[in-house]
């Protein structure tokens, strides 16, 4: 009894599951069914993108919400639209200017002409003709996220052009950002909070008016949109990377490394702001997996885009790896420089940083790990950081193996002869040479 009573059950839930997939399917296909698939060598030309655009994103649900003589109007942007002033999405945008000017001169901005540049670029050509709509900021946190407000701030984070591997990859998670954008989902999403609450509870929740929805954005509420938005938006980074001309099979990679990272986490605390969002991260890597693949059948040429965007993401990497390194969590760094290391151009790099895992984690044998770490990355192929020589003899020093310890501190003022801590490195060394 019991068994077929289960066995009934797990059909039940089999059939719901399949149902959900393919509910959340069409909602993923959606902007491609849309939007007719170019075959892209002229695609990177900015106008074709642009002309193309626009008439693609014509959709759909023309809606809206009459409150206090304003109202709602949910239709896709126009290139360069701003909302009329007596619709509330007006004022959704102004107090969101105003967060704009607060990131502006956030001190976690990366203040950096050539990688930004570098991420306009890249946006530009995702966004085709509504370029000028979108403006970038890179935020030095060390998780993989990116946001967009429904004004065209978009922010990236600097934990997501650490996982990202190519440009193509990036530019997925931008045509995701962009799509939302398009699409306005965060008046979607501002639309229905009022509608299933209480629209003067939701203006009298902090300090009233619109100074409140900046708060709500802030804490991420405008950010959380459904799983039917972030869905549609997946769906759009695959058309915007066809239209502009990369490979779309790119995209799905992003996820299943996130889902590594993740399930190394012992704790599965849900760190990263991407992977609790819906729908499930393994929903999100397969039918992005099948649908990319059948774009690029589509596609006589598509680019990855890999050694320009190394070009500009190596030499600014390691101070993103130390961040990730301050955050403490210890498996899912692990597990994230495996990931480079599988096809990193400078594994002696990240093999300084394994080393540097071990030495700052600390317990039982990670000393020893930590050496051979640092063993390692001075014999692999890249440069590893000046500092190695310098952890190699705090971990040498703390074991008590002094002239080890003093050679490795030698070896890094030889490499680093301007190093701001010159002073107290000559101390140690003459202290470790009357011990
Ligand atoms: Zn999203």
């Amino acid at each position: 009894m019991i068994r077929s009573r289960a066995s009934v059950g797990l059909i039940a839930s089999a059939l719901v599951l399949a149902a959900c997939q393919t509910a959340g399917r069409t909602v993923y296909e959606a902007p491609l069914r849309q939007g007719e698939l170019l075959d892209p060598p002229a695609a990177t030309e900015q106008k074709q993108t642009a002309a193309t655009t626009q008439s693609d994103f014509g959709l759909v649900d023309a809606d809206t919400i009459a409150h206090d003589g304003r109202y709602f109007r949910i239709t896709d942007l126009s290139p360069g639209e701003r909302p009329s002033p007596e619709t509330l999405e007006a004022g959704l945008w102004q107090s969101m200017d105003r967060v704009e000017q607060q990131t502006r001169t956030s001190g976690n901005r990366v203040d950096d002409t050539e990688l930004n540049a570098y991420l306009t670029e890249v946006t530009c050509r995702v966004a085709g003709e509504h370029c000028n709509d979108v403006r970038v900021y890179v935020m030095r946190v060390p998780a993989f996220n990116a946001t967009m407000a429904p004004n065209g701030m978009m922010q990236v984070w600097t934990g997501l052009l650490l996982r990202t591997r190519n440009e193509a990859q990036l530019a997925g998670v931008l045509g995701h950002e962009v799509g939302h954008f398009l699409r306005r989902h965060s008046a979607q999403r501002m639309k229905n909070v009022i509608e299933t609450t209480n629209f003067l509870a939701f203006f009298s929740a902090a300090t009233g008016g619109w100074g409140s929805i900046a708060g709500l954005f802030a804490q991420g509420q405008l950010l959380a949109f459904n799983r039917d938005h972030e869905r549609e938006a997946d769906g759009y980074g695959l058309l915007l990377m066809n239209r502009s001309g990369y490979d779309p099979r790119e995209a799905a990679l992003t996820w299943s490394n996130l889902i590594r990272e993740h399930d190394a986490n012992e704790d599965k605390d849900e760190r990263d702001p991407f992977l609790s969002t819906h729908p499930a991260p393994e929903e999100r890597s397969k039918i992005l997996g099948e649908l990319g693949a059948a774009v690029a059948s589509k596609m006589t040429t598509s680019e990855k885009g890999r050694d320009r965007f190394l070009e500009i993401m190596l030499p600014r990497r390691a101070a993103w790896l130390r961040d990730e390194l301050n955050q403490r969590s210890f498996e899912t760094s692990n597990e994230l420089f495996d990931i480079l290391l599988e096809d990193d151009p400078n594994p002696a790099e990240i093999l300084f940083f394994k080393g540097e895992l071990h030495r700052l984690r600390g317990e039982e044998g990670d000393e020893q790990m930590a050496i051979d770490f640092y063993v390692e990355s001075l014999q692999a192929a890249g440069t590893p950081p000046a500092e190695l020589h310098r952890s190699k003899g705090l971990v040498h020093n703390r074991r008590g193996a002094h002239t080890a310890a003093k050679e490795s501190f030698e070896a890094y003022l030889e490499a680093s002869p301007n190093a701001s801590d010159r002073l107290i490195v000559e101390d140690m060394i003459k202290r470790l040479a009357t011990s």
